[in-house]
């Protein structure tokens, strides 16, 4: 029987692998033989001095060592199809379960596949200009890709959590994400596993197709019989999962138009906040200069202001403000951090919840009076900086209402623009935003600082629009073949949430199909 053990360390030795595998071994009161599995590794900052708490599982020499879940494939070339749009993380995971249970996935994709993608975000970030199918949302790999690659999730399925960090190294991610409690791989590393996961599926008879946009549904009845591609294309498809992300507007358009159920959905509107790295280190470890042991710091901040939630979201330490705009004439920021997380900088979304009560200027919109709102402020943002430089304001001055008569260096490549945030921001939202702040301020008084900026807007938290679905079935209530999947529908918020929707909608569809 292999044994659970934990113990401290200081943030010195927890470099020291073979000094830590040999403590859980003598914990566990076994020989220099066993074999150790890291399960947790956590970082306490709370007290004077920042430790280390690792648990491990320790087994004797003679008993097998805990196996890798990742998802086995088999060859599926001439097995039934099933067509998956959108290879973001809900989509590739589809595929991936696909296979694993004997079906051909056909993974249709707008945008580019990561090298080709990779020039388009380069024009993006130094010449202003966003391609519609190929940028920070749009591609291969989806939102994920070049993003921060945090792997958290608050879900408690831990059979999905397992398989989708064990099938993510098996493909190439660092083994360190399967036991750090808040794992990241990072915009450097993300694209090459993004790459073997598609090679994976090509390889086992699946297929992936680039510069593939779909652009209608043809329905019969109850089900969707041909999809068209481009506008030009059509092919006839059996089953379709639906797993486009948050910024697929045309989406969300077609259901609206075609009188297709869909609803009004909250999401979280902002700006990002960008701080030095070394302010956050110094509040959160409580000295000086971080050292060479402890890993650049991040923080999670919640606050009640007036009855809405405001808080921290998708912080990246040692990061980079991103343009996330998807169609010309926007601004939409965003985050990511290399591997290392060794930038300069540390920013987060910090944002607002914002619902129909919000969304009451753009009722005539109908279903679509959230997308239309989230549209209105990126349009917004966009007039006040004239092009995709994003407007910013330092942060004491956005508490005195002061424009910046300068801003600090900062990250966000595009460049920026002093302005008064207020002005792209509903003022339900800026006044909540200055009112956290201050909150935050009394407990914390060295994050109010000018060398702090605010840049707007974050505003692709999540889906303005879900697009709903059977709770058993998993198919839209309305065309029995559709399978709403990932972040776009409103079924996960994140990189781990949308691969496990991919990997639940594709079971589900499997089975049913193995029933008939
Ligand atoms: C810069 C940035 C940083 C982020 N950092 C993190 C992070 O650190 N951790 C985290 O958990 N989350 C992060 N996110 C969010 C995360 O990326 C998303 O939650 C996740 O990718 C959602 O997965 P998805 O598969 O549901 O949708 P997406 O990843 O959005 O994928 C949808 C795919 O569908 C394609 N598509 C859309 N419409 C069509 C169409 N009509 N035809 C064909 N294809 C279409 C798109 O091109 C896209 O590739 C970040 C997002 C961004 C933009």
């Amino acid at each position: 029987m292999s044994t659970r053990v934990q113990i401290t360390c200081s943030p010195e030795q927890s470099k020291d692998e073979a000094w830590i595998n040999a403590q859980l071994r003598k914990q566990a009161g076994m020989g220099a033989d066993a074999r150790v599995k890291w399960i947790k590794r956590s970082l306490d900052a709370r007290g004077k001095s920042p430790f280390f708490i690792i648990s491990g599982e320790v087994f004797s020499a003679s008993e097998p060592f805990a196996a890798s879940e990742h998802l086995p494939l088999q060859n599926v070339t001439t097995a039934p199809e099933i067509h998956i749009i959108g290879a973001g993380p809900a989509g590739l995971f589809a595929a991936l379960a696909c296979i694993s249970q004997g079906k051909k996935p056909i993974v249709l994709e707008r945008g580019k596949e990561v090298k080709r993608r990779r020039r388009d975000l380069a024009s993006l970030n130094k010449e202003g200009i966003v391609n519609a199918d190929s940028n920070y949302c749009f591609g291969e790999g989806g939102a994920g890709t070049y993003s921060d690659g945090k792997l958290y999730t608050r879900s408690k399925k831990r059979g999905s959590v397992t398989t989708v960090l064990d099938t993510l190294v098996y493909y190439g991610a660092d083994p360190v994400i399967q036991y750090e409690a808040h794992p990241h791989i990072g915009t450097n590393k993300l694209p090459g596993i993004i790459e073997n996961i598609r090679e994976a599926i090509i390889e086992a008879g699946g297929e992936v197709r680039f510069d593939t946009r779909v652009t209608d549904f043809i329905c019969e009845n109850e089900r969707v019989t041909h999809l068209e591609y481009n506008a030009n294309t059509r092919e006839a498809v059996q089953s379709v999962i639906l797993a486009t992300g948050h910024s697929s507007r045309d989406i969300f358009e077609w259901f609206n138009h075609n009188k297709r159920y869909i609803e009004v959905k909250p999401f979280a509107l902002g700006v990002r906040l960008e701080h030095p790295q070394e302010i956050i280190d110094q509040i959160q470890y409580k000295c000086a200069t971080r050292g060479d042991y402890l890993p650049p710091s991040s923080y999670s901040l919640v606050e009640q202001v007036k009855g809405a939630g405001v808080f921290s979201f998708c912080m990246c330490p040692g990061g980079i403000i991103a343009p996330a705009a998807t169609a010309p004439g926007e601004v939409v920021v965003n985050g990511w951090s290399p591997s290392k997380r060794n930038g300069a900088f540390a920013n987060s979304g910090f944002v607002v919840s914002v619902d129909q009560k919000d969304f009451a200027p753009f009722d005539k919109y109908g279903t679509l009076q959230g997308l239309e709102f989230q549209s209105h402020w990126e349009r917004k943002a966009f007039q006040v900086s004239g092009s995709i430089q994003a407007p910013a304001q330092r942060m004491e001055d956005f508490l005195q209402k002061k424009t910046s008569t300068n801003l600090p260096g900062n990250s966000y490549i595009p460049g920026l623009v002093s302005a008064d945030i207020r002005t792209v921001l509903p003022p339900q939202v800026s006044d909540r935003i200055g009112g956290a702040l201050l909150q935050i301020s009394k407990k914390m008084p060295r994050f109010r600082t000018n060398e702090a900026i605010l840049v707007g807007v974050e505003s692709r938290t999540s889906s303005p629009v879900r697009i709903p679905r059977d709770a058993e079935g998993l198919h839209h209530p309305e065309l029995l073949n559709l399978y709403p999947c990932g972040e776009g529908p409103g079924y996960a918020g994140g990189i781990m949430s949308a691969a496990m929707d991919g990997l639940k909608v594709a079971e589900a569809l499997c089975l049913q199909d193995s029933d008939k």
